[in-house]
Order: structure tokens, then C-alpha cells, then sequence
């Protein structure tokens, strides 16, 4: 028989596979998806996944084997290894880095995986001899705490050395150890029970009890026991024993307890436990209305023509109940439901909305998780526990097998989109392929779709249902445009809210009733500034100004961390006349705090939530009543649903709007639709307060009459004049050097050799990108506006691959770096 090859996808950015032989010792135990140990060129280590398996032995060079398999059975399936090749190619990155972004942490076994010695290894009576080859390494570990691979390697050569630390494993002479530092593992608990034959028969318990009836410690230990576990009535009960804990938290002496284990009184084993509770679902007593139930029919039927439907549905017209309704038949029909939310949403009331449904099976996969949390996910849905997953834009890279629907809820959300690093892919696209190789169904859930959704549901590519009567007696809240400079002029604006924005708070708070204040900054102010001189401070690694944060007395540099003292005086001209401008939302929350002295204020963005629990705990106090006033940034605008909200107050519309970047006009529209949805959300009467400077832009009628589809079609004559999305595809490249000559040079020459595809496109730049310059990097940017039809885009990136290949490997440019974002936003 013809040797097997392997083709495997490895940790690095290279864009292809490499082929390896399978021993054939392996040869029926691998194949797609399993992990395996292979030597990459003459020096590393790496771990791998098997994308392929074939008789080809490659042209250009000669396979060599896999050291080693590290899996009984495939961590990834065919499904999933199609889904990351699609990613690479879509988004111009290598299958490397999306393996990356798709394995947690606990599944990745790296390179600089080290060893250690074993402190519990008896180098004197150990049973198995220890050969000189093995012993270099010991000794090198004598003097040097740890090695990598890699530093063995050095001593013995690669090859050989993988099969020498793998025999010391073995001899348990060395552990090994990975460089992250939280590596998955299982969550035990130590649990004890009593032994036989005090289990079956009351006369020897009793005896027992005689013996030990002068140690009052161990006596009180085995009552305690005998309360919690009764055997005697409930035998069964014994199996899963005690947990150990209950009885040193009842204060019970520890070594009484060792001593009753000893004597073989009780015995002790230990069980691995979930890190999630167990949750019983219940039925949905929710019945939907005529209007919802006529919806859920309409995506029904649609989804009988088209994969993909867009359910356009305003705040609070009840789409989280018609997804309930879909996710329930879905996984009756024995198929698993992927439902995508914003992160920040995640936290929130529909995910206890949803588990009070779904109990158990729904698997919540949270950014904030550790690694071990994301990979008892993982193993969740391997092992059909979790047929549901709730979870942030990564779940797209859990190992589902059979799904039936996809969901992405407020499918608008810039959120969907990740920036750094690669891949650079957007959640709501990729979940819409994810759903396709899984011949599924993909909803998107919006009451402000995204223009691109919105789009392919008039050009009938997506099915289209739209909803758009709040459910119940809620009613859309009353819009107010407050002009402040109107207030101003008249001396009526105070610590920056117009008179009537602190009316309407002020009527809410007499009301026993709460408002939200949006403010789309954190921090205390934007920057400072020198009145006398204009001086504004700026971070020394990036093109940006410091923002200002009172509380800690600094400035901080929102892109690199960077932070620094107030200064005394002004560097430029002396001056101490150093004065803020502009508003963040610690500033809004100390302005309210004076202007509302007897009212309880919160505050929630970046800075305030960035513990685990933080976020649910300020939403918590605000849905309990003990706050009267929120303050927050976008995350206040996501899927909060509190009754007694009445009055949302937007502080500085006019920064939403005047952005540079021609989604600015759509954004606008969905932040401020969004966050005034949380008004009146019940059958309470609720208020919108938007103060601006420029109350005539015709953007706010839009809103205010929720005229969504003619503000649509207004900017969408736009953006087909000046070729933007959706009319064409774009594509950034960015070309960052810490000298700016040379990425300016290497950018210029890029563009060059772009203009050669022969392709129909337009090329913008190289420009210095919008920030210059970030953590000491200079960054140019190259935009491309690609014609969609004729496979352009496709064949175009292509040829950009290679292009980047053939740069990268020039002298001049080996130290510069090119991203590629595709869809960039
Ligand atoms: P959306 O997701 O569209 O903003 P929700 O699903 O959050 O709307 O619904 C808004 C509120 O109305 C929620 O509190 C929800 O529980 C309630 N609601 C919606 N539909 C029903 C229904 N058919 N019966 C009872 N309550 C409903
Ligand atoms: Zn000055
Ligand atoms: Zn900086």
C-alpha cells in the first residue's frame, strides 16, 4: 500500500497547508480534524490540524512524518475546516490565523510548550533507567528551571528530541507545561461516601458508633453525614456521596475526617463538575400576539424560498418572543440553533429571558469567559449537551454539526465586525455562510437594519418580514429636538442640558420614574486645552489627544493605553489657565449629580464595567430602582428593556452625526432609534430628548417619524453616486512601519503594483490613515472600490495574495506590515 499523506493546517502566517506522511502506525487512527505534532523547519514544534488526508506525496519537497497524534477523536469536523477556508480566502488571511481565532487557548498546544523537572520524581529508586540522551536533558534542566522544544532541540536535534521528551513524560521525570497560563482543566470536587458494610447493615453501623463513641469529633463528622445522606432510608443516596466542603464548612475537624478515610469509614473520590449550573427549562407560557403570529408564518413561508430573512421589527415589537417560538421547533426537530448578539447584550435580561426557556441546553458563550469556561462550551456542543448556544461573534466557531437556524439579532451592530487581529471577519456575513454549508436557515433580527440587509431584501436575496406595532399598550415614544444654542443665547443651558432636557428629567424623578442619558464618550472630557495658546495634549505614540478622566486625575490615550499627569502648566506657553473641552460621561454624570442633587446616578461604559460581573450588576441596580438616572455610552442602547425608563436623553446628537465616514448618516439613525426605543417601554408614556445644534438636519424627521425606508433610499442615491457599498465591495490595506518614509514608500509601490489587476476597480490613497500614527507605527491606508459583478472582487484578491508575497519578500520591505481588511468599516 502507497503511504497517506496529511496536509495540515499550522499556527503560522503562511497561506497554504504543508503535507506531512502518516507513520503507519497512525495511519487508522487519523484523519480530518484530529491535532498532531509535526517538526516545521529545522528548529519547531507545532501543533497542527489535519485538513486533508491523501495519497500525493508533495513535489517540492520531501514529507516528513507526524511525530505524534494528539486526540482520540477530531476536535474540529469537515464542516468546520470548509468554514475556515472559506474565512481565509473571503478575507484575505491565512488558514493559520483563522485556526487561531477559532481554537480556545486550552486546545492549542504551542510551540513554546515547556518542560519542567518533576519535583515528585525519585531520580534513586526510579524503575525505568534513564539513557545519556535523556539525562542531557535532565541535566539542562538542573541549572535551568525550563526548557521549550525549542531549547531541546538545540541539544538534540529536533526529531529526535520530541521522542526524548516524550519518553521522560512518560517516565513521569518531566511535566509539561503550555505558556498560556490558563490551560484547560476540568473542574473537580472531592466528594466522600461511606463504605460497605455500613451501607447494607444497620448492626454494623451501630457497632461503629460504639467504637467510636468516645472521639466525639469523628462521631459528630459521621452524624452530619448521616443527615445529609440518609442511607439507611434512601440507600441509592450513598453513590454520590458528600461533597467534602459541607463538611469543613460546618466547621468539622479535618483530620477526624482523614482519620474516618483512613480507617476506611469513608471513602473519598472526586467527580469533575460543570462550571454552569444545571437549569431545568419550562414551557414558554407566552403567547404570541395576532400581529407576532402573522409574522412568525411570514418568515416561515419565506424561509420556504430563501436561506436568509431579515425581520425588520421596531423596539419592543417582540422579536425576542417570535425567536423563542423558531428556536423551540427548531431543536424539537432535533437540529442545533446558533443565535448571535451583540457582546454587550450578552450580559443582559434576554439571556435570563432565554435560559428560563431552554434551561440546560443552552450554552452561553461570553467574551469574558476564561479560557476554561470557552472550552467546556466548546465541549458542550461537541458532546450534544448544548444543542442551543447563545454567544458573542466567535461562537461562529464552535463545533456544531447539524445546525437548523442561525440567528443574528440586531444584525446592524458594528460590533459584528472585528478589527484586530485577523481574520478581520464580519459575525453576521460569516454566520449567513456558516448557516449555508449547513444547509440551515439564517434570520437577522434588527428595528434599524443595516443598509447592506436591507439592501438584499429589496433586491429579493433575502426574505423580507417587517413588524411594526410595539406589542401590548406600549406606545413609540415623543420625540423632543432641544437647540442649544437657542439655550445658550438665552442663558438657559446648564452645565451643558437644556432647559427642557432637565425638565424632563426632573418630571421623570418626581414621578418615581428613571431616565437614560446617552452620551457617545467616555471619560471625563475629549481633551484638554491651553486658552491662551491653543496647546492640546497628545499621546507621544499616537496621532490622537489625550482624554481626560477626572477621577484619576490623568490623561489617557484611548488607542494605546498611554497615560500621563495633568500638567501644572501649560509645556507650550506657561499658561495655568488649562481648561476642558467637550463632554464625556463622567463629566454628564458629575453635571447631573449638581443639577440633581437628591437623585441616585449611575454611570456605564468602558471604564466602569471592565470586571466580569460589573455590567449585569449596574443593570441590575437600575432595574431594581436603586438608581434614578443612567449615564452611559453605546452600551446603553442594546436590547435593555426596563419599565420604568420615561425619559432618554441624548446629550450631543451633533457628534453622532458629523463623522467622517459615509456610514455616519446610517449610524446616526440606528443609534439614536435604538437608544430611544428604551423609552415607554411599557405602558408608561416615554420621552425622547435629543439636544443638537443644528435641529433643521433633516436626519432627526427622519427618525422622529421613523421614516427608515425613505432615509434609506435618500442615502442609498448617495452612496450609488460615489460608489460605496453595497454598489461595490471595498478592501483596506494598510501598510504600517515604525519609520514613516518606508511605509509611505512601501504603500506607494503596493498601490502601483495594484493598479496592474486587471480588474475593474478605483484605488483611493495611499493617505496617511484617519490616525496617523498608533503605538509608534505609521499607518497609510489604500482603499479599493471593487466592481461586484464578473467574480471581480474574488479574482482580485487573488492576485493581491500574491502581490503581498512578492512584497514581503523584498528587502526594503521585510520589516513592514500589510493588513487587509476586507468589508473594512
Ligand atoms: P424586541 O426584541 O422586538 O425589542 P421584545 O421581545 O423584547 O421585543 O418584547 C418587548 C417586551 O414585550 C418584552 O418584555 C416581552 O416580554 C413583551 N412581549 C412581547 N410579546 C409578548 C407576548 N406575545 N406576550 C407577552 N409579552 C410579550
Ligand atoms: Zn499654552
Ligand atoms: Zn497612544
Amino acid at each position: 500500500m502507497p503511504p497517506s499523506f496529511a496536509d495540515v493546517i499550522l499556527p503560522v502566517p503562511i497561506p497554504k497547508m504543508f503535507t506531512y506522511r502518516i507513520p503507519r502506525s497512525l495511519e487508522s487512527s487519523v484523519g480530518i480534524g484530529y491535532r498532531v505534532i509535526v517538526q516545521f523547519g529545522k528548529k519547531k514544534v507545532l501543533t497542527g490540524i489535519i485538513g486533508k488526508v491523501h495519497k500525493k506525496p508533495p513535489k517540492e519537497y520531501e514529507a516528513k512524518p507526524i511525530l505524534d497524534l494528539l486526540d482520540d477523536y477530531p476536535v474540529v469536523n469537515p464542516l468546520q475546516i470548509k468554514f475556515w477556508f472559506w474565512m481565509a480566502e473571503y478575507y484575505c488571511c491565512h488558514i493559520g490565523e483563522v485556526m487561531n481565532a477559532a481554537l480556545p487557548t486550552g486546545l492549542k498546544l504551542s510551540s513554546e510548550s515547556k518542560i519542567q523537572l518533576n519535583p515528585k520524581f525519585d531520580f534513586v529508586s526510579n524503575e525505568f533507567p534513564i539513557d545519556d540522551r535523556e539525562q542531557v536533558i535532565l541535566d539542562a534542566l538542573e541549572s535551568k528551571d525550563e526548557l521549550s522544544y525549542e531549547d531541546c532541540g538545540k541539544l538534540l536535534g529536533v526529531k529526535s528530541s520530541y521522542a526524548i521528551i516524550k519518553s521522560l513524560v512518560l517516565k513521569e521525570a518531566v511535566l509539561v507545561y503550555e505558556q498560556v497560563k490558563e490551560k484547560y482543566s476540568p473542574k473537580v470536587e472531592s466528594r466522600i461516601k461511606l463504605t460497605e458494610p455500613y451501607t447494607s447493615s444497620k448492626e454494623e453501623l451501630e457497632k461503629l458508633f460504639e467504637q467510636i463513641s468516645k472521639k466525639p469529633k469523628q462521631e459528630e463528622i459521621l452524624l452530619k453525614y448521616l443527615q445529609e445522606v440518609p442511607v439507611h432510608k434512601f440507600p441509592e443516596k450513598n453513590k454520590n456521596g458528600l461533597d467534602k466542603k459541607t463538611i469543613t464548612d460546618a466547621g468539622l475537624s479535618l483530620s477526624s475526617l482523614k482519620t474516618l478515610i483512613k480507617n476506611k469509614v469513608l471513602e473519598e473520590f472526586k467527580v469533575v463538575i460543570s462550571r454552569f449550573d444545571e437549569l431545568a427549562g419550562y414551557d414558554h407560557p407566552i403567547e404570541l400576539a395576532d400581529f407576532q403570529e402573522e409574522g412568525l408564518q411570514n418568515i416561515k413561508t419565506e424561509f420556504e424560498q430563501k436561506q436568509t430573512v431579515l425581520l425588520h421589527g421596531i423596539t419592543g415589537s417582540g422579536k425576542t418572543e417570535i425567536y423563542i417560538k423558531l428556536i423551540q421547533e427548531v431543536l424539537e426537530s432535533g437540529s442545533q440553533v446558533l443565535l448571535l448578539l451583540p457582546e454587550i447584550a450578552l450580559t443582559t435580561q434576554i439571556v435570563s429571558r432565554l435560559q428560563k426557556v431552554f434551561g440546560s441546553q443552552m450554552g452561553i458563550f461570553h467574551s469574558k469567559y476564561s479560557d476554561n469556561e470557552r472550552v467546556e462550551v466548546w465541549q458542550g456542543v461537541l458532546s450534544g449537551r448544548f444543542s442551543f448556544v447563545v454567544g458573542v461573534r466567535s461562537s461562529v466557531f464552535l463545533p456544531f454539526d447539524s445546525l437548523g437556524m442561525v440567528i443574528v439579532d440586531e444584525e446592524h451592530e458594528a460590533s459584528y465586525k472585528q478589527f484586530d487581529p485577523a481574520p478581520r471577519f464580519q459575525a453576521r456575513d460569516a454566520a449567513i455562510m456558516l448557516s449555508w454549508l449547513h444547509q440551515s436557515k439564517t434570520l437577522l433580527g434588527s428595528a434599524t437594519p443595516s443598509f447592506e440587509s436591507f439592501y438584499n431584501a429589496r433586491m429579493k436575496k433575502y426574505g423580507y418580514v417587517h413588524l411594526n406595532k410595539r406589542f401590548g399598550e406600549a406606545q413609540l415614544p415623543e420625540y423632543h429636538l432641544s437647540d442649544i444654542l437657542v439655550d445658550k443665547k438665552k442663558n438657559l443651558l446648564k452645565l451643558d442640558f437644556t432647559r427642557l432636557m432637565r425638565e424632563k428629567i426632573q418630571e421623570a424623578l418626581n414621578q418615581q420614574e428613571q431616565a437614560l442619558i446617552f452620551q457617545n464618550r467616555r471619560g471625563y472630557a475629549p481633551y484638554m486645552s491651553c486658552e491662551e495658546c491653543g496647546w492640546i495634549p497628545e499621546c507621544e505614540h499616537c496621532d490622537v489627544s489625550l482624554t481626560y478622566h477626572q477621577y484619576s486625575e490623568e490623561m489617557r490615550c484611548h488607542y494605546c493605553g498611554f497615560k500621563e499627569k495633568v500638567p501644572r502648566a501649560c509645556p507650550a506657553c506657561g499658561s495655568h489657565k488649562l481648561t476642558t473641552v467637550g463632554m464625556g460621561t463622567e463629566r454628564i454624570a458629575e453635571s447631573l449629580s449638581l443639577l440633581f442633587p437628591e437623585a441616585r446616578i449611575g454611570r456605564m461604559d468602558l471604564d466602569t464595567t471592565r470586571s466580569k460581573y460589573a455590567y449585569q450588576k449596574i443593570l441590575e441596580d437600575f432595574g431594581a430602582g436603586n438608581l434614578d438616572i443612567l449615564v452611559g455610552t453605546q452600551m446603553i442602547t442594546k436590547g435593555l428593556d426596563f419599565d420604568r425608563v420615561t425619559v432618554v436623553g441624548i446629550v450631543d446628537a451633533d457628534r453622532i452625526l458629523y463623522f467622517p465616514d459615509f456610514r455616519a448618516g446610517e449610524r446616526a439613525f440606528q443609534q439614536i432609534t435604538q437608544v430611544a426605543g428604551r423609552a415607554g417601554r411599557r405602558n408608561r408614556h416615554g420621552s425622547v430628548v435629543i439636544q443638537t445644534r443644528k435641529p433643521d438636519n433633516d436626519i432627526f424627521h427622519q427618525i422622529i417619524q421613523g421614516n427608515y425606508e425613505h432615509f434609506y433610499i435618500n442615502e442609498m442615491s448617495e452612496r450609488q453616486r460615489f460608489f460605496y457599498p453595497p454598489f461595490v465591495k471595498t478592501l483596506k490595506i494598510t501598510t504600517k512601519h515604525k519609520e514613516i518614509k518606508i511605509a509611505e514608500r512601501a504603500s506607494k509601490h503596493l498601490s502601483n503594483l495594484l493598479k496592474d489587476i486587471p480588474v475593474k476597480k478605483i484605488i483611493l490613497g495611499p493617505e496617511k490613515a484617519l490616525i496617523g500614527k498608533i503605538k509608534n507605527q505609521y499607518l497609510f491606508d489604500i482603499l479599493i472600490k471593487l466592481d461586484k459583478s464578473n467574480n471581480a472582487p474574488a479574482l482580485f484578491k487573488h492576485e493581491l495574495a500574491m502581490v503581498l508575497e512578492e512584497l514581503k519578500s523584498q528587502k526594503d520591505f521585510k520589516s513592514v506590515r500589510f493588513t487587509v481588511d476586507v468589508d473594512p468599516y
